[in-house]
C-alpha cells in the first residue's frame, strides 16, 4: 500500500509515545484544528478505565472478538502492550486514505513499526516526555494505574524511547499548545510536499506557460 506520491490518496501519520507523555489528549487538539485530518479509532481487549467510553476512547471489544479479526487479517497492525491487546483496522484506514482523508494513528512503537513496511510514506512523529522523572510524575499524579502497573510502564518507556530514531520528527510534550502547534505545523510542511502537490503545481505553472 503507497501513501506517496501525486495521487488523490491521503497521508497517514503515526504518532507514538511512551503511555503517560499525553499523546492522547494532544492529537485530540490535533484533530479540532487541522481540517480534514482523522484520528483512527482502535480496538482493544482493555477494559475500558473509568471515563472512558466504547466507540470514543476505543472499540472496546473482547479477547476472542479481537482474535477472530486477528485470524481474518482485519488489522493493520496489532500489538500486544502490557498483556491486552490493540490495533488499528485495515478497513478503516485504507477506506480514509482511499477517500483522500489524512488520517493519524496513535500507537506504540511495535505497531508504528508493522505500519511502516506495510504502507510506503508513512510519517512517523514521536512525543517525548520532557524527561523520565517528568513521565513518572505525570503517571503517578493521573492515579489511573497500579503502582505496579505504573513501575511496567515506566519500565517500557525506556524501551520505547529507544526506538525513536526510527520516527522522521520528534516533538516535545512540554507544554501542551506548544506540542500541539509543532505537531499541526508537521502535517501542513507534509502537506506542503511538492511531490504531493505536483498535480496542482503542475495547473498553476500551466497558467506561466507563453501561448
Ligand atoms: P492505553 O491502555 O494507556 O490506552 O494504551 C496503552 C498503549 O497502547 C499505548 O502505548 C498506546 O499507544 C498503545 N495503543 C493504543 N492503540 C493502539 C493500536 O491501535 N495499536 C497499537 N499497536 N498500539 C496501540
Amino acid at each position: 500500500m503507497s501513501n506517496e506520491g501525486a495521487g488523490p490518496g491521503g497521508l497517514l501519520f503515526v504518532v507514538s509515545a511512551p503511555s503517560g507523555t499525553g499523546k492522547t489528549t494532544v492529537v485530540e487538539r490535533l484533530v479540532e484544528i487541522c481540517p480534514n485530518l482523522h484520528r483512527s479509532r482502535s480496538y482493544t481487549s482493555r477494559p475500558p478505565r473509568p471515563g472512558e467510553a466504547d466507540g470514543v476512547d476505543y472499540n472496546f471489544i473482547s479477547r476472542s472478538a479481537f482474535e477472530a479479526m486477528v485470524a481474518r487479517e482485519e488489522f493493520l497492525e496489532w500489538a500486544d502492550v502490557f498483556g491486552n491487546l490493540y490495533g488499528t483496522a485495515r478497513r478503516d484506514t485504507e477506506a480514509a486514505l482511499a477517500a483522500g482523508r489524512d488520517v493519524v494513528l496513535v500507537i506504540g512503537v511495535q505497531g508504528a513499526h508493522q505500519v511502516r513496511g506495510r504502507v510506503s510514506g508513512t510519517v512517523g512523529i514521536f512525543v517525548l516526555p520532557p524527561s523520565f522523572q517528568a513521565l513518572e510524575t505525570r503517571l503517578r499524579g493521573r492515579c489511573q494505574d497500579e503502582p505496579a502497573a505504573i513501575s511496567r510502564r515506566l519500565e517500557t518507556a525506556r524501551s520505547e524511547v529507544s526506538a525513536v530514531d526510527a520516527y522522521e520528527y520528534v516533538v516535545v510534550n512540554d507544554t501542551l499548545d506548544q506540542c500541539v502547534a509543532e505537531l499541526a505545523a508537521i502535517v501542513t510542511a507534509e502537506r506542503a510536499r511538492r511531490t504531493r502537490r505536483q498535480r496542482e503545481v503542475n495547473g498553476i505553472v500551466k497558467t506561466f506557460e507563453e501561448r
